[in-house]
């Protein structure tokens, strides 16, 4: 059984992540979405809210599980015996961060259980410039962001901003 962790923040999930869990499902037998508890960052929807939006949106895709996840990531991924960590890559804007967080990871991972390694898969293209920072944004100004997130997921954005 090999298991991939797909670690984020998913404020809220968008179609570019929906299009990465799919193509992690082609390479690994188990995904699990792990929605990262606050740090630093403050959220627009709680944990529980993203999980519970996550969750309807792959209902019925086997193979994927929904979870929330606090502390070092590389501690969580050896306590699901995950086999790797999977990210996004959107454009090279994306890299540097993603690049120093890859070495991080595997340098912390280094001492207890070798290597994890992150793999990193291209969305199509046509959700290259999307984030859910972007969607927030477009929500919260009143525009249409129907081919970005699930229809539910914008009707939650539009509660939200009380329109
Ligand atoms: P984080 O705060 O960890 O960056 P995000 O929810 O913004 O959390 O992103 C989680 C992962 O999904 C990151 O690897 C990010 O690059 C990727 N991602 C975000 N949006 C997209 C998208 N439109 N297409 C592909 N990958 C994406």
């Amino acid at each position: 059984m090999r298991i991939a962790i797909y670690p984020g923040s998913f404020d809220p999930v968008t179609e570019g992540h929906l299009d990465i869990v799919r193509r992690a499902l082609e390479i690994f037998d188990r995904v699990i979405v792990a929605v990262a508890r606050p740090h630093q960052k403050s959220t627009l929807f709680s944990v529980e809210e993203r999980i519970r939006m996550i969750q309807k949106a792959v209902s019925g895709r086997k193979g994927v599980r929904v979870e929330s996840f606090s502390g070092l990531l590389v501690d969580y991924a050896r306590s699901k015996k995950a086999a790797a960590i999977i990210r996004g890559l959107r454009a090279v804007s994306d890299f540097e961060y993603e690049f120093q967080m890859a070495l991080m990871n595997r340098h912390l991972s280094r001492k207890s259980r070798g290597h994890l390694e992150t793999v990193y898969l291209m969305p199509d293209e046509k959700y290259t410039y999307l984030s859910s920072t972007m969607v927030k944004e477009v929500a919260r100004l009143g525009g249409d962001v129907g081919n970005f997130v699930p229809s539910f997921i914008a009707a939650e954005l539009k509660k939200k901003f009380g329109r």
